[in-house]
């Protein structure tokens, strides 16, 4: 699917002519999100609108996957639902970034070219939670509690205990 999406986006152009980008890549594609996956199989899939919406370029766009996280408190893997929408402004300078309304992020546009693919990981990385856990407890620590005070107790049997054992 990689193969047949542009490597390279010109954002402001699309928004110029109201364009849409659909499709899908490989989380595997994506290293810096890789990276926090227990397992990287997996698509995630994506919605991308290009349009003017009162003289600003928008870009409007939709991203839908499962992440499997490490859960941070039994360290079995979490499937991790992801559908979020986002609203990006694109501009070219950050004086026009400061300038956009509050209900768009921007996007900054300038003469390095926009790589399509970072956008997408971009904001998979804004879903990604800092500790991620199980909703259920997962793990109970109880259970081991009781553990070590047996080890202990064994371990300061007389040491003349196992000579006594051999003689006989
Ligand atoms: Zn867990």
């Amino acid at each position: 699917m990689l193969d047949r999406l542009p490597k390279f986006i010109d954002p402001l152009l699309l928004t110029e002519r109201g364009r849409d980008i659909n499709g899908e890549m490989k989380l595997s594609a994506l290293p810096r999100l890789a990276e926090l996956l227990a397992d990287e199989r997996g698509v995630v899939v994506f919605e991308l609108s290009f349009f003017k919406q009162g003289g600003q370029a928008v870009l409007q766009g939709k991203i839908t996957t499962v992440l499997k996280l490490r859960c941070q408190n039994c360290l079995q893997t979490l499937d991790w639902p992801v559908d979020c929408t986002f609203r990006l402004g694109v501009v070219s300078s950050l004086d026009e970034a400061k300038r956009l309304p509050e209900d768009l992020e921007p996007l900054l546009v300038g003469q390095e070219k926009t790589v399509l693919k970072d956008i997408i990981e971009e904001e998979l990385l804004l879903s990604v939670p800092l500790f991620p856990k199980h909703a259920k407890q997962c793990f109970d620590y109880r259970q081991y509690s009781d553990a070590p005070t047996e080890t202990r107790q064994s371990k300061t049997d007389h040491p003349f205990a196992v000579l006594a054992k051999l003689k006989k």
